[in-house]
């Protein structure tokens, strides 16, 4: 027997990057399955979480753990076919990590809005010590597990941003100790979590980071922002952050099973992927819609 193997799709995400690949903006060549946050079944083995970033295990990015850097990495959903499928196509079991009992409709978008921010948080802990400030740009499903992730493994304070009023009370109800619209009065802070990644949110970053501090920028909205002396503060950090290892992603397992992570989903039958990814385009989705075949 190879190393593939056939898994039954038990649920699959919908996120905005399956947008971006519908237009073609990111991901391979176009007709593709769509779906990277990725729950089944394997015979023999029981319900599984499928790590997305399907690397070669061999290179220097592999060696280092840093699989989703991997260069020859093949994610489903984007370099080949994904999850809104019955049947996933996988070319290792080393990429499926067992559920443990919990949800697979509930457990699929951990395979990226779960990790991403994790991996965020996880890098940004030496700047949050105690008595630090931590802001949270955009409080909608990624940056709802940010804000989780900064409470459960640091003892900064934990600050959201956004023009939503429903998603501030959100935040707030998920241990924010403050949060604010855009306009309002923010405080400086050592890290700056930003979820959106406008040419605005940027901005709103660069001038709220202490010197020293470090801006980790996670939304792809596009934005940019001038880099050089004078134009963010002295010695501070500006990074991406980027999906996330496979020890982010068991580590993401691990916190979910204990019960430590409060995340909203949307059953929907694959049937009506279609739906589902108009609902998201028009920005009518509470929580994660989770398609099952
Ligand atoms: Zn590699």
């Amino acid at each position: 027997m190879g190393t593939e193997r056939v898994v039954r799709v038990l649920a699959a995400g919908v996120c905005h990057s399956d947008l971006h690949m519908i237009d073609g903006a990111v991901g391979g060549p176009l007709p593709r399955v769509l779906g990277h946050e990725i729950a089944g079944h394997l015979e023999g083995v029981g319900d599984v979480l499928v790590y997305p970033c399907w690397s070669d295990g061999t290179c220097d990015y592999c060696q280092r753990g840093l699989e989703q850097l991997c260069p020859a990495a093949a994610e489903p959903g984007w370099a080949v076919d994904g999850g809104f499928a019955e049947q996933l196509l996988i070319p290792h079991p080393r990429f499926l990590l067992p559920l443990g009992g919990l949800d697979p409709v509930r457990a699929a978008p951990l395979a990226d809005a779960g990790v991403t921010p994790y991996r965020a948080v996880r890098r940004a802990l030496p700047w949050l010590t105690a008595g630090a400030t931590a802001l949270v740009i955009g409080a909608g499903g990624l940056g709802q597990f940010a804000i989780q992730y900064l409470r459960l493994l640091s003892a900064a304070t934990v600050v959201a941003v956004d023009p939503s009023e429903p998603k501030r009370r959100r935040a707030l109800s998920l241990g924010a100790h403050d949060a604010a619209a855009p306009g309002d009065d923010l405080p400086a802070a050592e890290a700056v979590f930003d979820l959106v990644g406008s040419d605005a949110t940027l901005r709103q970053a660069v001038e709220h980071v202490r010197p020293a501090g470090v801006v980790v920028v996670v939304g792809e909205a596009g934005g940019r922002i001038p880099f050089g002396f004078r134009l963010v503060p002295y010695e501070v950090h500006l990074t991406s952050s980027v999906w996330g290892s496979y020890q982010d992603l068991q580590a993401v397992l691990g916190i979910a099973q204990r019960g430590d992570l409060a995340w909203d989903v949307e059953p929907m039958p694959l049937a009506r992927a279609n739906e589902a990814l108009s609902r998201l385009r028009a920005g009518d989705v509470a929580g994660r819609i989770v398609l099952t075949p």
